[in-house]
């Protein structure tokens, strides 16, 4: 069974989190002077991409808090997690090729 590391909580089974999106989309700081294609893209437009995603989780059968977490798609393994609020570890993302 897959673990999830809660940041309140600590590890838990998988079956008691829930998937929330698309971690750190800020929200246009003024929403009146969008287009309305720009509005779109902020309410629907997500990156998909193969390899380590910021995703928000909540931990809907424990604490019920919402935490980030940066997990490969591809092998659905979670590099970290963190709190809501709090940026995540440079080491959580691959370094470019040097
Ligand atoms: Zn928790």
């Amino acid at each position: 069974m897959l673990l999830i590391d809660c940041p309140y909580c600590g590890k838990r089974p998988e079956i008691e989190f829930s998937y929330g999106g698309e971690a750190h989309v800020a929200r246009p700081a003024d929403p009146q002077a969008l287009s309305d294609d720009a509005w779109a893209a902020y309410l629907y437009l997500r990156s998909n991409p193969k390899g380590r995603h910021a995703e928000r989780w909540r931990h809907t059968h424990g604490c019920a808090r919402f935490f980030n977490a940066v997990r490969d798609t591809v092998s659905d393994f979670f590099v970290t997690t963190y709190k809501v609020g709090e940026t995540p570890p440079a080491e959580a993302w691959p370094r470019a090729a040097e």
